[in-house]
């Protein structure tokens, strides 16, 4: 069984001035112990599917399609169960989210508290549980006496990383869980992440502007824009040989892990992502498009398959450059 199952998943905030449709259709699976990248410029939508996932997002916004957890419809679950699964079953690690530990508790009280409060151990094999996790995080015991100011910012989200452990999950998702942090640092915690989901068979969903950090981490990459997904395939596939222009943008303005310079806007790509607000019409990426046709302002695109070695459905793009029977597009920068 898949650890994950989205179909049709849609997230529409309501705010003064209207409707925001961040999250537009968005269908996958992830299957167990398989590590799948999110990848798309900011505001395309990732940190709301993310949040859509466990239902951590807030009160103005309306969840449609289904996702299976496990099997379970996130959707449908009591309240309790939802407490229980957010931790045990499945944890995230925010974007930023090493600035969100509290400034007046020990490090030892924080990563214990999830265990406390979910009865999974008593205070004195809880203590013994946060050495244990320090040191999978690579930081030694006698830190756990530490406050959070005391920390550097890679220590940090390193401290992170144990919450997300502590419980045990069997899958992680993890919102641009090293965007803060100076490069060096950020490889350091990729290489932790990566080291972890090995060993305890963790399946994994990492998010990140930066297609490079994610071709290095996950199997599988899902491309986004404009709230959909407009590419989805093997790793290397998207990376190498991506079949959305979206996504050949992407993957030339990060073209090695971590590159500072290119954690500005993707080269060659001109423009701006559209407000969720006034999309274009037909493709939404049709208005910045280096190989858009006429008919890509009113032809609406779906995910066909676009290739690659494996089956038809395990390599899929919007465009209709990959439609059945579209001829092949040379790019010309
Ligand atoms: P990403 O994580 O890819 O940067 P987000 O999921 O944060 O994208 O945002 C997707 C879109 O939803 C953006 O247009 C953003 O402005 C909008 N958005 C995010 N959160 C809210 C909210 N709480 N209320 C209204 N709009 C929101
Ligand atoms: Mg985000």
């Amino acid at each position: 069984m898949n650890v994950l199952e989205l179909d049709d998943v849609s997230v529409t905030y309501s705010i003064a001035s209207g409707e925001v449709p961040a999250v537009r259709g968005v269908s996958l699976s992830l299957a167990a112990g398989e590590a799948l990248g999110v990848a798309g410029e900011s505001g395309s939508g990732k940190s709301t599917l993310a949040m859509a996932l466990l239902r951590l997002l807030p009160r103005d916004a309306r969840v449609g399609g289904r996702i299976l957890l496990d099997g379970e419809d996130v959707l449908a679950m009591k309240w309790g169960r939802l407490r229980a699964v957010r931790w045990a079953g499945a944890s995230i690690v925010f974007q930023g989210a090493q600035h969100g530990l509290n400034p007046v508790r020990r490090i030892e009280e924080q990563i214990a508290e999830p265990l406390l409060v979910h009865g999974l151990a008593g205070p004195e094999e809880a203590r013994k549980r946060v050495a244990g996790l320090l040191e999978q995080v690579g930081l030694p015991a006698w830190r756990a006496r530490s406050y959070p100011h005391e920390l550097s910012g890679g220590q940090r989200q390193r401290i992170m990383i144990a919450m997300a452990l502590a419980c045990a999950p069997h899958l992680i998702i993890a919102d641009e869980p090293t965007t803060a942090l100076d490069v060096m640092v950020q490889a350091q915690v990729l290489k932790l992440i990566k080291q972890l989901i090995a060993e305890h068979e963790i399946s994994l969903i990492m998010i990140s502007h930066d297609l490079s950090v994610l071709a290095d981490m996950c199997d599988r990459l899902a491309v986004m824009y404009a709230g959909r997904l407009v590419e989805n395939g093997p790793s290397h596939e998207v990376f190498h040989d991506a079949r959305h222009p979206y996504s050949r943008a992407l993957a030339a303005a990060f073209p090695t892990v971590g590159d500072p310079a290119s954690r500005l806007a993707p080269k060659g790509l001109g423009g701006d992502p559209p407000d969720p607000m006034q999309l274009p019409t037909g493709c939404s990426f049709h208005p910045r498009c280096p190989v858009a046709l006429e008919e890509c302002a009113s032809t609406e695109v779906v995910l066909w398959p676009a290739g690659g070695t494996g089956p038809a459905d395990s390599h899929t793009a919007a465009c209709v450059h990959v439609r059945p029977g579209a001829e092949p597009v040379k790019e010309t920068s």
